[in-house]
């Protein structure tokens, strides 16, 4: 007998039809002899809607008041669905986070789990009943309600998954799962049968946002093989594995991309100690994330430029900080260019393969699309370039890579 966590994302349980068609699912895995757990997510948008109706109360809110409201809509989930699948003739109850517990601590609105106690469901499903949670919930040690940040229902589903020592942790989504590149865009793009966890970090962090990349690294550490499908078709989805799972490691497994990117250099930054701190510490403060990052070398010992990538919506915020250091930090002049995209090509079999770079720029300079900054780590490639060549660098770089079906 195997034992399957089953998760539902947002627009898999959106109404009444999608939660009894996702109980459906659930039932039939029961049916196949399958000790079962479900967690859900809230109804498509209400997470969202919670948050706006906290804002029109109080700009400045009580986050452990923010996390009463925002858990709630996974609660009315945790039991529609439990209700859900009783009307299929399947006994089930669910437990809200706090009931089991799912302890936390005490970083509202973001909260990390530390402990989970799973007796109570190992029990019902040992008899046969069917465990509902509700995602994105936990209690911290003040005995307060958190939640687990943005899309953490995912994280709610692995850690139970690895807590049970589950076979597996299906997670039903509206996509069917990973694609060697955006369909939209290329359209010879294909559903990657079996992808790593780091590569799914890597293309996960970049846009193809399938599931929350604290998940995949719980997934990871626990060794839970997790499988993302469609709660819409019955293909087969795309499992994440270890990397000693996939025998013939493909060079490059998935182009990503990210449009919205900006550039910012500042020119004359004194080459010395502590100039970087002093230049990423006020912008981390901030909040301002960094990405891409290069220091030129100093021509004359003294002075060097330093150029890095924030997304374009952190970008006046970040010249404003840097503005306003700038004596302290030491530079002559800030430069900044917008309409950037990344393009990253990653692999776990990188590690082993030469030219792959070369590849990469070849296929680039053929198309004459300029490369702004570049960065690399053991299993990516990632280029800046103006955003209008978006499209035809990720068609080219597919075709190269033999990712073309
Ligand atoms: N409902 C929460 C969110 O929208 C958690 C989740 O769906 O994973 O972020
Ligand atoms: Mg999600």
């Amino acid at each position: 007998m195997s034992c399957i966590v089953q998760k539902f994302g947002g627009t898999s349980v959106a109404d009444i039809d999608c939660i009894k068609m996702a109980a459906k699912r659930v039932v039939a895995a029961y049916n196949s002899g399958n000790q079962m757990v479900v967690v859900v997510s809230a109804m498509a948008g209400v997470t969202n809607n919670l948050i706006e109706l906290t804002e029109q109360v109080n700009g400045i809110f009580d986050v452990r008041e923010y996390d009463v409201i925002l858990s709630s809509g996974e609660q009315t989930n945790a039991g529609l669905m439990a209700l859900a699948i009783q009307d299929l003739g399947i006994q089930a109850r669910s437990w809200l986070g706090w009931q089991l517990p799912i302890k936390t601590d005490s970083k509202y609105g973001r909260a990390r789990i530390t402990e989970i106690d799973i007796s109570q469901i190992k029990k019902r499903i040992e008899n046969n009943e069917v465990a509902v949670v509700p995602g994105f919930q936990g209690l911290s040690k003040e005995n307060r309600i958190t939640t687990l940040g943005r899309g953490g229902s995912d994280l709610t589903a692995v850690a139970i998954a690895g807590a049970l020592s589950a076979d597996r942790c299906e997670i039903y989504t509206d996509v069917d799962g990973i694609y060697t590149c955006d369909p939209r865009i290329v359209s010879k793009a294909k559903k990657l049968e079996k992808v790593t966890y780091e590569e799914i970090l890597e293309l996960a962090s970049q846009g193809a946002r399938v599931l929350q990349a604290r998940s995949v690294e719980l997934a990871k550490n626990y060794g839970v093989r997790v499988e993302v499908k469609s709660a819409f078709t019955d293909t087969p989805g795309t499992q994440v594995v270890s990397e000693d799972e996939i025998l013939e490691k493909e060079v490059v497994s998935g182009i990503s991309y990210s449009s919205d990117e900006a550039k910012i250099t500042l020119r004359r930054v004194k080459d010395q100690p502590g100039v970087a701190a002093r230049i990423f510490g006020p912008l981390a403060d901030a909040s301002v994330n960094v990405d891409m990052i290069v220091q030129n070398v100093s021509e004359d010992g003294k002075t060097t430029d330093l150029t890095f990538t924030v997304t374009a919506k952190d970008l006046n915020h970040a010249k404003e900080v840097l503005s306003e250091k700038k004596s302290k930090i030491g530079f002559d002049e800030l430069v900044s260019d917008s309409n950037l995209s990344k393009i990253s090509i990653v692999g776990v079999g990188m590690r082993s393969n030469t030219g792959v770079a070369k590849t990469m720029f070849n296929t680039l300079a053929k198309k004459n699309i300029n490369i702004k900054v570049i960065s690399t780590s053991e299993i990516k490639i990632s280029v800046l370039i103006d955003t209008e060549y978006t499209e035809l660098a990720l068609r080219a770089l597919h075709s190269a890579y033999g990712l073309d079906q």
